[in-house]
């Protein structure tokens, strides 16, 4: 009973969204906010969009959202920007907004990648069976969580899109990091792009059929090739579920997700990977004085 009414609140508060980004009423100025995003944007932020918070309560653990979402363009992708550490991330999600419309969702976790010991993007998964495989989700199964955020993805268009930052390099090659496209795996199948520069620059694609048998995923790596955009492609499987956003979606067949990610501080590299990536998708640009 007590998850039909939260599920409730939550369809409500989407909602709200809404009609708040196309009143104005109830967007908050900001400096209202806590968050130091938007602070480091506040001139920017001071028009044309709405800044909203939500806070949603799980297992104990308040969880604190900004959405900031185009006023004039409310029909656009969502952004999921899952780490707040990753400002490079969430400045190209800005960008995007204020250039394709939609809206961002940012998890406001005071500037770490963890919250109370968990990473958010190991927090995805609504029942204990799908849930059972993922050894770094710490409080199982997290329905709230899920469904307000996949709630507030794009019914049109129809993909899921998550920014991320990362370190440089991989460990096998003497970096640091975990993600790059010159790196392979039985899970990460790397895709370096002639030109495509820095291997920590990369969309990573997920689906549930091994690269070589998913038609659809190597068109497009065809086309972010030409680009000069390197792809990381994500074999997902439900034995090996890490309840990250990427399974989730995959796993339950949300629509195509992309993650563009790039090292911390390749902002420039970000947007132009975005760029085309919406240039692909067909989304069409409202603001083109937007840089
Ligand atoms: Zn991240």
């Amino acid at each position: 009973m007590s998850k039909v009414i939260a599920w409730g609140a939550l369809a409500w508060l989407a909602l709200g969204q809404m009609a708040m980004a196309q009143s104005g009423e109830g967007c908050l100025a900001p400096d209202q906010l806590r968050d130091k995003d938007v602070r480091r944007h506040a001139a920017q932020l001071a028009r044309d969009v709405c800044i909203s918070e939500i806070e949603i309560a799980e297992h104990g653990v308040p969880w604190r959202f900004t959405v900031i979402e185009n006023s004039k363009h409310q029909q656009g992708p969502t952004i999921f920007l899952l780490h707040d550490n990753e400002n490079s991330a969430f400045d190209t999600a800005l960008y995007a907004v204020r250039k394709y419309g939609g809206k961002l969702v940012a998890l406001e976790t005071g500037d770490s990648r963890d919250y109370q010991g968990q990473d958010p993007n190991r927090n995805f998964g609504a029942t204990a069976q799908a849930t059972a495989p993922c050894a770094q989700m710490r409080r199982k199964p997290a329905p709230i969580f899920t469904k307000f955020l996949t709630d507030l993805r794009g019914r049109r268009p129809g993909f899921v899109l998550t920014l991320h930052n990362n370190a440089n390099g991989h460990t096998g090659n003497g970096g640091s990091g975990g993600i790059s496209a010159a790196r392979q795996s039985t899970v990460m199948k790397g895709l370096p792009a002639p030109g495509g520069g820095d291997e920590d620059d990369a969309i990573l694609l997920a689906g549930t059929q091994p690269f070589e048998q998913n038609g659809a995923a190597q068109k497009l790596v065809a086309q972010l090739h030409k680009a000069q955009v390197n792809v990381i492609y994500e074999h997902v499987r439900p034995e090996g579920n890490d309840c990250s956003f990427s399974n989730y979606i995959v796993l339950n067949q949300l629509g195509d997700y992309y993650n563009i990610e790039a090292q911390h501080g390749h902002t420039g590299p970000q947007k132009r990977m975005l760029d085309i990536l919406m240039g692909i998708e067909r989304v069409k640009v409202r603001d083109r004085g937007v840089k």
